[in-house]
């Protein structure tokens, strides 16, 4: 972040404006938006900034800019033409450390204006840092589809009911999750249809059963193989409501980095075969947290149903009469699947696809061999780097070709992706002259052929 974003209190602050054009209209305006008493010097000004002059709401130097113009100023913006005057006017305020913007010219700025989405008291604003204004500006409007000028009202009644709920709701989170479903319910669509008087009716109705909900509730939600990009909606916005969120390893950190900023974090670190925190213990850890009132969502990789053990969970909330909702993810079999360029069933080679583990038990692997080795099948196989050996020897003793496709995919759908092919026969050493990471996913099947056409996502490599 080259820019810390700010929102600076004008209201009554003198700010300089040098020049008089077309630009220096436009920041005017913006300045005096914000509450800025505004002081123009330039030799000459825009009929606009005239108007404003004659009607007394700026101050005009008229003459050229000279750098003690700026003192006592609280913010400086140069909106000449010149620029050797832009360059005294950054030098001048730099000297005295006040903060300049030079318009259009990032080099001689300490500030810059974003876009600004102004649905006061909410304030929107987005920079590029200067990179492509027109970039924050096309954001800008899709921003503004979002974010309709009636969530001004909205904002306004929250404003209102501040302190009355403050004092209403003492717990930090209920009061959270109180706003939270107010600022989206029924009271939310009142204030935005400008049915104000209704709306605080109705906030005020809704306080007086807050008693009623006091209950926590737990979310088991899937987060998807990786990319961040393919959380759900509904994913993304528990997350960022969530008052705890307890994680293990699949979940990757770009996506930890969505998670509400002072939601508590628990990391009960689930890897392949070895458990940080036992099952048993997350089972509990989850039940006590919802007892103590707060809203947890359980973020694991991939799906929550598939080999996520997130059956278990839930059973221990539903036998301690805990709310809860389970929320799908893209599981790492479509993910990887699909960011490798590998259709899972296609009409010429798979009219079938399973989903197995290959979790060693006690170093052996106990599959149904006989279901899993038949033609035109895709077998999907989770967990299965380190009994790789095993499995395809098993496959192949079962009936399989040597010569039938298999992939490895490590770190599916992420930057790091990489998919390494070969046949039952020879992927296993393939893999182990690789440097293999976990989470790895293998893909069994004439499907795999595909990939050499199909892929598409980053660097492919064929061992
Ligand atoms: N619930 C998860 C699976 C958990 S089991 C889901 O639906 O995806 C853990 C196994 O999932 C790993 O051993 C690996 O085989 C697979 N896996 C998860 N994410 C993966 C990824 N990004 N790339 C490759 N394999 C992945």
């Amino acid at each position: 972040m080259d820019y810390l974003p700010l929102f600076f209190k004008l209201s009554a602050q003198a700010c300089l404006i040098v020049g008089g054009g077309e630009v220096a209209v436009r920041k005017t305006e913006t300045l005096r938006q914000a509450g800025g008493n505004v002081t123009v010097v330039a030799p000459q000004l825009a009929q606009p900034l005239r108007e404003l002059h004659s009607q007394g709401h700026i101050v005009w130097l008229e003459k050229p800019f000279a750098p003690s113009d700026v003192d006592g100023f609280k913010l400086v913006v140069s909106a000449t033409s010149e620029h050797s005057v832009n360059v005294q006017v950054f030098q001048a305020a730099q000297a005295r450390n006040i903060p300049v913007n030079v318009v259009d010219c990032p080099e001689l700025c300490s500030f810059i204006f974003p876009a600004i989405i102004d649905r006061s008291p909410i304030v929107a604003a987005i920079s590029s840092g200067g990179a492509s204004p027109v970039l924050a500006k096309l954001l800008r409007v899709k921003l503004e589809t979002l974010i309709p000028p009636e969530y001004a009202a909205l904002a306004r009644l929250a404003q209102r009911f501040r302190q009355t709920v403050k004092q209403a709701i003492v717990n930090a989170d209920l009061r959270r999750r109180f706003w939270q479903d107010t600022l989206q319910g029924e009271v939310a669509e009142l204030a935005l249809a400008g049915r104000e008087d209704e709306a605080a009716h109705r906030l005020v109705q809704s306080l007086q059963e807050i008693d009623a909900k006091k209950t926590g509730m737990v979310f088991l939600v899937g987060a998807g193989p990786g990319d961040p990009d393919l959380l759900t909606l509904r994913a993304l916005r528990l997350m960022q409501e969530a008052d705890v969120v307890v994680y293990d390893r699949l979940v990757s950190p770009d996506i930890m980095r969505l998670v509400r900023k002072d939601a508590e974090k628990i990391y009960v670190g689930k890897q392949n075969s070895h458990h940080t925190l036992p099952q048993s213990q997350i089972n509990r850890l989850l039940a006590d947290i919802a007892h103590a009132g707060r809203r947890v969502v359980r973020l694991k990789g991939g799906d929550p149903f598939i080999f996520g053990r997130g059956g278990e969970e839930i059973e221990t909330l539903m036998a301690e009469g805990i709310h809860f909702q389970v929320v799908p993810g893209i599981t790492a079999a479509s993910g990887c699947a699909a960011y490798a360029g590998i259709p899972l069933t296609h009409r010429d080679y798979a009219q079938s696809c399973a989903f197995v583990t290959g979790h060693l038990k006690d170093g052996t692997i106990d599959l149904e061999w006989e279901r899993l080795a038949v033609p035109k099948q895709t077998l999907v196989i989770y967990m299965g780097l380190q009994g790789l050996g095993q499995i395809c020897a098993g496959l192949i003793r079962h009936g399989c070709p040597a010569s039938l496709p298999a992939a490895l995919i490590q770190q599916g759908t992420t930057r790091h992706q990489r998919v390494l092919t070969g046949t039952l026969a020879d992927l296993p050493d393939k893999v182990a002259q690789a440097d293999s990471k976990a989470p790895s996913l293998v893909i069994v099947g004439e499907v795999v052929k595909l990939h050499e056409k199909l892929a598409w996502f980053g660097q492919r490599q064929n061992a």
